[in-house]
């Protein structure tokens, strides 16, 4: 894409509690929340139209003092731009500083329950249907996608040919809430990245090593060798037949590039905990 007229500063660079990882285009900015804060780690993205950003995700932290993201956002994008702050889904690390923006004028925030989310982005049937918002030249597919939580979303960005995944898709522990819905959710996204220009599929966190089979313990605040956030289409087939290979089976089943947490395991927990306090 074009570089956008309304970006300030198209390197990357360190800001306060978070970090301009890389830009994709010119319009396109993945940040993410610095470990040192929050042992999540999200990524955020901004998007950038003709006439309005859309920001998805708002961090695991409220606090502006130590986590800057609206001085950030208002960097990049300028203070006059037009804002939609949305979100992957609504736990916690992705929604914490939303209260940022409240007093941003031109600035509109979704609600978190999927009833919000479908209303705002014209979601025809949930979860089956899509919805979509035009930036302004730049037309976002939005896919419902429910089993991590009920109000996951999934983004499309002709432009870039991005696919955002929020915690559905991602190089780490895929916490599965809803099995059924889960599947249900990755068969749809693998049909429609089979019959749609998708170059990179990007979550919200790296939980994964670059030592196959082997995560960062929950809770760590150091990722030494990490994998890359972006996954392929072919690793998205992989989540999927993963995801119905445990179907049936409760409980924390690892793979290669990521793990499926069917449903809560007090025992697997407990691992990761021990592995933290041991430092393995
Ligand atoms: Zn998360």
């Amino acid at each position: 894409m074009e570089a956008n007229p309304h970006v300030a500063a198209a390197y990357h660079r360190q800001m306060r509690g978070l970090e301009v990882v890389r830009w994709v285009g010119g319009s396109t900015v993945v940040l993410r929340q610095d470990i040192a804060l929050n042992y999540e780690a999200p990524f955020l993205f901004l998007l950038l139209g003709a006439d309005r950003a859309l920001l998805l995700d708002t961090g695991a932290t409220a606090d502006p003092a130590r986590f800057g993201l609206r001085d950030a956002v208002d960097e990049l994008i300028g203070t006059d731009t037009e804002l939609i702050v949305s979100h992957s889904h609504a736990h916690g690390d992705h929604v914490a500083a939303d209260g940022q923006f409240v007093d941003r004028p031109h600035t509109t925030t979704v609600g978190h329950t999927a009833e919000q989310v479908a209303a705002f982005f014209g979601v025809d049937a949930w979860p089956t249907g899509s919805g979509a918002v035009d930036l302004g030249g730049r037309v976002l597919t939005v896919l419902p996608i429910p089993g991590h939580h009920p109000a996951s979303i999934a983004i499309h960005d002709p432009a870039t040919s991005l696919l955002l995944t929020g915690d559905t898709v991602y190089p780490g522990r895929l916490y599965v809430r809803d099995f059924p819905a889960f599947l249900a959710s990755l068969d749809r996204l693998c049909d429609f990245a089979d019959t749609h220009p998708v170059e990179q599929i990007l979550g919200a966190h790296i939980e994964m090593s670059t030592t196959p089979f082997r995560d960062f313990p929950l809770g760590s605040v150091r990722h030494p060798a990490e994998q890359t956030l972006a996954m392929t289409v072919a690793q998205l087939h992989e989540i999927r037949d993963a995801a119905r290979s445990v179907a049936d089976s409760p409980g924390a089943h690892r793979f290669a590039d990521f793990a499926i947490w069917n449903g809560p395991s007090r025992g697997a927990l407990a691992w990761q905990l021990v592995r933290r306090a041991l430092r393995r």
